[in-house]
């Protein structure tokens, strides 16, 4: 096969897709002379409100500053304080953590299975202490991280559900979408995320009223109304050339996470190499907005791919447990967590690709 150049995401040929239509819509915002919580906002708040199902949508400035939102409107409410703990997935992105420390809340960190990926229900149990309120699970990878065993345990406990939907935009859990499984999630969309914006946004999205409030009102510096404080807020708002572009960009989500899924169900049907193992679930729902495969020599592989000219990326190389920021966690163990920072390599797997630089991908992986 002749050699291919891939990237491992262009975010100028995901762009161009619908280039004319985002051109438009952000004309439309320069053109009208309001640039923040205007009709753009509205508009785009109310279409991902009905897509994801919920009663409530609230953009602000990012993916962590939605869960950070969330976990500090919930302390604003009474339903948590400092001290108490969150149990969070071991593997996951650092600003899931990150969430829970900016507020002064005890991340407990759960190993996922190596098998499934999927949280470790029967460790998680283990975790619950007196102390423990609620519960982020990540959807990480683009897969759904709810099952019946995580649901059990929340409701037994009684522990508040707080989803990190940052990966996962459009994924779906007995036709419910992911993002209205628990009581509140975040939403990133960071510009590499399944729907993203041209630079940061994010949303929080909740059935609860009063939540919805106070994470609106944090927003916004704490406002009520206008100079009237009820918090000691910040500003984390969405703009209105962001929302304008995600609103176009939400009518073709669907559309795209299905080639997402056409070509992940195409590299999992003829990936065959024994020093490569995908771990998937294939009953969990699954947008594949990152696509792992775990390899034990896992930075040959990489030299090798991008020798061959595909490029790919790591998520994540270290896990949050061990970084210098999080000192007092340096001293745990996740065997589990520490074996996937050691052996993940994510492959090209966006809807930018052409069919031919799959079979490229993976007659080149079988050939590793
Ligand atoms: C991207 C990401 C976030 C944070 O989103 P930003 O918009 O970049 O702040 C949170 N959690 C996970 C799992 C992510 O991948």
């Amino acid at each position: 096969m002749e050699r291919m150049k891939i990237e491992y995401l262009s975010l100028k040929k995901i762009t161009e897709q619908h280039s004319e239509e985002i051109q438009e819509a952000a004309n439309q915002v320069v053109a009208s002379g309001w640039y923040l919580l205007g009709e753009a906002t509205k508009t785009f708040e109310t279409a991902y409100t009905d897509y994801i199902g919920t009663r409530h949508c609230i953009g602000c400035g990012n993916g962590l500053d939605a869960l950070t939102l969330i976990f500090r409107a919930y302390k604003e409410m009474g339903k948590l304080k400092e001290g108490d703990e969150v149990i969070v997935p071991a593997n996951t992105y650092i600003a899931s953590i990150l969430a829970i420390t900016e507020n002064g809340l005890k991340p407990v960190l759960v190993e996922p299975y190596y098998s499934s990926l999927e949280l470790d229900d029967y460790l998680m149990k283990r975790a619950i202490t007196n102390k423990t309120r609620a519960v982020l699970l990540v959807h990480l990878y683009g897969r759904c991280a709810m099952n019946e065993a995580i649901a059990e345990v929340c409701k037994r406990h009684q522990l508040m559900l707080i989803e990190d939907n940052a990966h996962a935009a459009g994924c779906t859990y007995n036709q419910r979408k992911t993002g209205h499984l628990g009581h509140a999630a975040g939403h990133s969309f960071y510009p590499t995320k399944n729907l993203g914006a041209l630079g940061d946004a994010g949303a929080v999205t909740t059935d609860d009223d009063e939540l919805a409030t106070v994470v609106r009102s944090l927003g916004n510096y704490g406002s009520e109304r206008k100079y009237f404080y009820a918090h000691k807020g910040r500003n984390s708002r969405i703009d209105e050339l962001q929302a304008a572009v995600l609103d176009v960009k939400l009518k073709y989500l669907d559309r795209e996470n299905q080639r997402r899924k056409d070509i992940a169900e195409y590299m999992i049907a003829h990936i065959d190499n024994p020093a490569i193992s995908l771990s998937f679930d294939p009953i969990a729902d699954n947008v594949h907005h990152i696509f792992p495969v775990f390899c034990d020599r896992r930075d040959d592989l990489r030299q090798y791919l991008h020798d061959n000219g595909i490029e790919t990326a790591l998520h994540y190389p270290v896990a949050p447990h061990r970084q210098r920021c999080y000192k007092s966690l340096n001293k745990l163990s996740f065997p589990v967590t520490e074996k996937l920072a050691r052996t993940e390599l994510s492959i090209p797997c966006n809807p930018t690709l052409t069919d031919n630089e799959v079979e490229y991908i993976v007659e080149t992986l079988n050939r590793f």
